[in-house]
């Protein structure tokens, strides 16, 4: 039996109605559809926008590996699988769904975390699949800006470090965040937030007992930064955000982080993935009432 979990109100009152289709309970309804050979999107229901540039697995022989220097090419393996399962979730337990933009294709091929030389290595062919993963981006997030007063954008990957957490990436160094006091909250990816909650301070928005890594910390992921663990230590792997997180969440009333999942405990198997989309899910509501001027009980109209 399918469940309202969102806690309001107005889920409690619309949950009688929740087996219907969302169409006839009034409720708005996401679309999705590929707008390219390998770019898919969603249209979502809610100010969230997701990307994802590198759980592709596709590799045609017709689009030449890349091979400019310095180059990294890892697959963020079932992390396509992971935001489908996010995706899941809301549909079924909140009748709402994020913006998704990702890409199938693999990452030796191009890479849709990069500025255009880097991502394509000049190869002109690719420059389309790039800017329609990226003008996607931009035009999800204009559609949620015409309807919310902000957004909140997830740029998704899975690292292959050691230590089983989650990484979040706000654009601020691994030695920074042991400093955390000295950074400038306009060089991070959370400076929209942080008009919003002028009282904040960064330490809080990132480690406080509202930041979104404590909150995932406290429901079994654990993470950093996160009131648990504020920072890694010096020896340790960690990803402090890429072009993308820093691309869109530089744009006003745009506020966000990068997400580098673990693979055993998150990634690994279906129900590990449906694991941890119910608590991203509920993560997101409490992050977005706690710290945002989103009002989730206005997600989905
Ligand atoms: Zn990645």
């Amino acid at each position: 039996m399918r469940k309202c979990l969102f806690p309001c109100l107005v889920t409690i009152l619309l949950s009688a109605s929740c087996k219907k289709p969302l169409a006839e309970q009034g409720r708005a309804t996401a679309t999705a559809k590929y707008i390219d050979a390998f770019t898919w999107v969603q249209n979502g229901t809610m100010p969230l926008v997701i990307s994802v540039p590198h759980g592709g697995t596709l590799a045609p022989d017709s689009i030449a590996d890349r091979t400019c220097p310095n180059i990294t090419t890892a697959v963020d393996t079932y992390t396509v699988e992971l935001v489908k399962a996010i995706d899941s979730v809301a549909k079924q337990d909140y009748q709402f769904q994020p913006f998704i933009v990702l890409t199938q294709l693999r990452r030796i091929k191009l890479d849709q975390n990069r500025d255009l030389p880097e991502a394509t290595c000049s190869t002109p062919f690719k420059y389309m699949y790039w800017s329609n993963f990226h003008n996607a981006i931009d035009s999800s997030i204009n559609t949620v800006l015409a309807k919310y007063p902000s957004c909140l954008y997830i740029d998704l990957h899975g690292h292959g470090h050691p230590i089983q957490r989650l990484e979040l990436g706000y654009l601020i160094s691994k030695a920074q965040l042991q400093n955390i006091s000295s950074v400038t909250i306009g060089n991070t990816s959370v400076r929209a937030l942080a008009v919003q909650n002028g009282g904040q301070t960064l330490a809080n928005l990132i480690t406080g007992s509202n930041s979104f890594g404590s909150i995932m910390q406290a429901k079994g992921f654990p993470t950093v930064p996160s009131a648990a663990m504020p920072f890694p230590a010096v020896a340790d792997d960690y990803f402090d955000g890429g072009y993308n997180t820093a691309r869109y969440t530089n744009r006003a009333n745009v506020f966000g982080f990068q997400i580098e999942s673990n693979y055993t405990g998150v990634r690994a198997t279906a129900a590990q993935r449906a694991q941890f989309a119910k608590a991203f899910m509920q993560s997101v509501v409490q992050y977005c009432t706690a710290n945002t001027n989103l009002s989730p009980s206005t997600f989905g109209e």
